[in-house]
């Protein structure tokens, strides 16, 4: 081969980056429903999502399309596996981390909440226009003093007056809650200093949610300050089974697998972008791809995330079972977040100064990343409860 034959990029071995075909594990029928929605994720999510990134600005026009595609509690709901649902978010990710987000706080965190939590008369009563996106809903637990502490350290008070809850405080960082209909808020009982969950209607008066602007990550999805001012809440908007932080914990157990699969798509997307680059961008009258410290760093990328997702899926198998344990998702969420912040880093610096706009996708998987790597849980705090799990010493506090 000439030094300077053109490589089709369009058409590389191994172009879903699933090196060890573990998507073979997946049943026939799940296959071609992963594949349907591969098909959408290129058609209506890659072309807009640079676009809305730059703007700062949600695409609601793409939540009916979100809606008909009907992804929400895939598990649960549709009799799914876990290693689909988490294939299915690794994909919405590659193709833009933003709409991975916004799925992950509607469907895992928000509807999570109140399949978890809820009682069947609630759940009978709510989910049908939540799973339909009818609804769509946000989760209120971080607070501008409760971060890595938020456990012992909710601030935000619930009191019981007759048929009713009063609401008072702050939350901050909620994803979707500019424009939530819903927003399942945790808040500290007055009576018995317990955290509890509350579905609240945005609507309701004393509520107001204000933009975070100026972020560096995650431009696309619209994360919130709330303020509850003596907000009214009936009483059957208090969900039933959410008594206490451990209940709120059920929640996120399974919703920071979710964010260890995000990281996987994460790093399928840099490996993307960067491989494309590498067979096209022509140096000293040869492609990127035909120096071997280039050849070295895509095998990098590579070998990261399909680490990165051979644990997921043996996880995944696990929660089929129902055998995950919390220090097994907190061990996930850290390092293949650690893996993908190395290998985003990698893909940053392969396409040069091409790397730092977002014109050509990379700068923002790079940037991205980085709400990745500290949403759901720090990685010190996972790597924390990862090592109290192994030595019996809990060194968070
Ligand atoms: C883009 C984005 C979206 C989010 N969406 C939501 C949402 O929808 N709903 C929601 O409720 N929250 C949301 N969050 C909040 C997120 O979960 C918190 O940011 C996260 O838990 C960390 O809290 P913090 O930012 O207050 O950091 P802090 O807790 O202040 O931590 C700051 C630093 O100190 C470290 N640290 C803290 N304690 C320890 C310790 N004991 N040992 C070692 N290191 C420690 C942390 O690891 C971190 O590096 C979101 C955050 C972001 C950035």
């Amino acid at each position: 081969m000439s030094k300077t034959t053109a490589i089709d990029p369009d058409n590389l071995p191994y172009a879903d980056g699933d090196f060890y075909g573990f998507e073979q594990l997946l049943t026939e029928k799940e296959r071609d429903r992963l594949s349907e929605i591969r098909d959408f994720l290129a058609r209506e999510v890659k072309p807009i999502a640079v676009d809305c990134w730059n703007r700062g600005e949600f695409p609601m026009e793409l939540i009916p399309k979100l809606a008909e595609i009907d992804l929400v509690s895939p598990v649960r709901r549709q009799g799914f596996s876990n290693l689909f649902a988490g294939l299915v978010h690794a994909e919405v990710t590659r193709a833009d981390t933003s709409i991975a987000t916004f799925m992950g706080v509607h469907d895992g965190l928000f509807t999570g909440s109140i399949e978890a939590l809820a009682s069947q008369e609630q759940q009978d009563a709510w989910l049908p226009d939540i799973y339909a996106m009818k609804k769509i809903g946000a989760f209120g637990l971080t607070e501008p003093l409760g971060g890595s502490d938020v456990a012992g350290g909710t601030r935000a008070t619930a009191q019981r007056d007759g048929d009713t809850w009063i609401l008072n405080g702050a939350k901050r960082w909620i994803g979707n809650a500019t424009f939530s209909d819903w927003v399942v808020i945790y808040a500290r009982d007055v009576a018995d200093n317990q955290v509890k969950a509350f579905l609240v209607d945005t609507k309701l008066p004393g509520y107001s949610a204000s933009k975070i602007e100026n972020k560096i990550s995650l431009r696309t999805v619209q994360n919130a300050d709330i303020v509850l001012d003596n907000v009214v809440v009936p009483d059957f908007f208090k969900l039933a089974n959410g008594n206490s932080f451990r209940d709120t914990n059920k929640v996120l157990k399974v919703t920071r697998l979710a964010v260890a699969w995000q990281a996987v798509g994460q790093q399928l997307a840099a490996f993307d972008v960067a491989r494309r680059y590498a067979v096209e961008r022509m140096q000293f009258g040869r492609p990127l791809a035909s120096f071997q410290l280039v050849q070295q760093q895509l095998v990098q990328i590579l070998g990261n995330a399909v680490s990165s997702m051979g644990m997921m899926v043996r996880l995944a198998q696990l929660e089929d079972a129902g055998a995950a344990k919390d220090e097994q998702s907190a061990l996930a969420k850290a390092f293949t977040t650690d893996r993908m912040r190395e290998s985003v880093a990698i893909g940053r610096s392969l396409l040069g100064g091409n790397g730092i706009v977002t014109d050509y996708e990379m700068a923002k998987i790079f940037a991205d990343a980085e709400a990745i790597y500290s949403y759901e849980g720090t990685y010190e705090i996972n790597t924390l409860v990862t090592g109290r799990a192994i030595t019996g010493i809990s060194a968070i506090v």
